[in-house]
């Protein structure tokens, strides 16, 4: 056990949550800070600060003392529903800015001991990712710049950011891409939801011999990686000397038609897919852990099997309680 003190900012998110139960289970004395409480269940905070980061004012109420490890996960944030539809372009660009802007500005104080930054495996090029036998990932890759989305070109904005603390104020910055991060106690209905969540709550609904949709023809390829496997690999990269982004995903590619069938198959029902119009994204991405594993000696240690049992039956439990 340590006697360590870390903030959360998103702690009210999903991985930020369930980040805060890691750290306190890690013997952390732990601050969170959002500008809501957890949706799902509470939070294992010692404290919890209610706060909109878009404000320097309400963002330095809750940075008042000295912290070991911060670690900068709020963001406004959603799955292809709301990222790629077009309309929330401006709230995701100046939204988030602000609040990295802010957290970063805080950082500089000398109690800072070291930050880590959420960044997301949509900053990498687009043309890379344009057909299903090409879904390249290595780091390095990102540059030079074509992200698919207002997202991706905020999370590289601020990745330079969280670079620049590190380079001119000597404050360690560790910088996470993270690839779809999936699990219980993750938004699973109402538009901000992900793949993983939006289809396992889609099987749990559907009648025996019903129909699942699926945005575009299902084919798009993805890798999914299970919350408690992306702690690991923040925690083991905030405790790192590693000061360039790194991937933490999970290398298993896998379609979003085969993703449903997997879900179909866990619930035990008799299901058909059904392929509408909708937001996509681009057609194929998947981590590489090359450079993660070389430097951090991490890789997720589970299937992705594993995790979308856990996720089906919460998402089953979560449909039943609203029914
Ligand atoms: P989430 O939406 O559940 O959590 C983000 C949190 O930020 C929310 O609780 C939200 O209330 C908070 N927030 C937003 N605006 C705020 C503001 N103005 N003031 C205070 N709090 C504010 O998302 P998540 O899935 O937990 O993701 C956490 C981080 O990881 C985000 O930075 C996200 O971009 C990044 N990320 C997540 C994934 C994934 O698959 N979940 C993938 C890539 C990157």
């Amino acid at each position: 056990m340590s006697n360590k003190t870390a903030l959360v900012f998103g702690a009210g998110g999903f991985i930020g949550n369930h980040l805060v139960t890691r750290l306190k289970n890690e013997g952390f004395w732990v601050r969170g800070v959002d500008r809501k409480y957890p949706e799902f269940g509470t939070s294992d905070a010692d404290e919890f600060v209610i706060a909109d980061l878009r404000s320097r004012q309400e963002a330095e109420k809750s940075f008042d003392r000295r912290f070991d490890e911060v670690y900068q996960l709020a963001a406004e944030m959603g799955g292809a529903g709301y990222v790629f539809v077009g309309d929330n372009d401006f709230d995701v660009m100046s939204n988030s800015s602000l609040i990295n802007l802010n957290v970063a500005r805080l950082c500089t104080k000398e109690s800072t001991g070291r930050v880590l930054f959420t960044s997301s495996a949509c900053v990498y090029n687009e043309n890379n990712q344009s057909d299903l036998s090409s879904y390249t990932c290595e780091e390095h890759t990102a540059y030079p710049a074509q992200p698919d989305s207002e997202y991706g070109w905020e999370k590289l904005f601020s990745e330079r950011l969280f670079q620049t603390l590190e380079r001119n104020v000597g404050v360690p910055a560790r910088i996470a891409r993270l690839h779809n991060i999936f699990g219980p106690r993750g938004s699973w209905c109402c538009g901000r939801e992900k793949a993983p969540a939006a289809i396992c709550r889609k099987v749990a609904e559907a009648a025996v011999g019903g129909e699942v949709e699926i945005w575009g023809d299902g084919k798009q390829i993805r890798s999914f990686l299970y919350v408690e496997e992306c702690l690991d690999g923040l925690r083991k990269l905030m405790q790192s000397d590693c000061n360039e982004p790194l991937n933490i995903g999970s290398d298993e590619a896998i379609s979003i038609n085969e993703l449903a069938l997997m879900a179909i198959e866990i619930s035990g029902k008799r299901l058909s897919l059904r392929h509408t119009p909708g937001p996509q994204g681009v057609r194929a991405r998947c981590s590489d852990n090359e450079l993660v594993e070389q430097l951090l000696g991490w890789r997720p240690s589970e299937p992705l099997r594993s995790g979308m049992e856990v996720t089906y039956s919460w998402i089953e439990q979560q449909v039943k309680l609203t029914a």
